[in-house]
């Protein structure tokens, strides 16, 4: 079966981080945009169409939790996994209260890493194919057939 690339963006203000992670995820095959900050995170997102977006929650200026309450207010749909530091077990679950997919603490270890990707990508395939599904019945509702 051939691999359709996960279109990651992946935000971190540590960037030997962001390029060592790019370049792992790569390798595996996803598609990978780098952002440094909260503020070049929210420009790419209005740019370029994104499925997933791994999200560093502490950063100089736009915080990750600011910058996912934007994420999910303007692009409702995009997935988002946080990176979180020890001990802000707290600000994880603040997070997914506000619509992370889910969290990893770090150093997060590669294969949860995908694994997470993987089930955020599915979640936001499923609820685009029930998107597609609902405007399917309402173009026949609308033509007047049965629905
Ligand atoms: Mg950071």
């Amino acid at each position: 079966m051939i691999k359709i690339p996960t279109r990651v963006l992946l935000v971190d203000d540590e960037k030997d981080f962001v390029e060592m992670l790019s370049l792992r995820l790569q390798d595996a095959g996803e598609k990978v945009t780098p952002a440094y900050s909260g503020k070049e995170c929210l420009d790419t997102l209005k740019q370029i169409p994104i499925d997933v977006v791994i999200l560093d929650i502490k950063m100089p200026g736009m915080d990750g939790i600011e910058t996912l309450r934007e994420i999910k207010k303007r692009f409702p749909l995009v997935e988002v996994i946080m990176l979180t530091g020890h001990g802000s077990t707290e600000t994880a679950v603040e997070g997914m209260k506000l619509g992370a997919f889910d969290y990893l603490m770090k150093p997060a270890e590669f294969d949860d890493l995908t694994a997470k990707l993987q089930a955020a990508r599915k979640r936001k395939d499923e609820q685009e194919e029930r998107i597609r599904k609902a405007e399917a019945t309402l173009l026949v509702r609308k033509a007047g057939g049965i629905a």
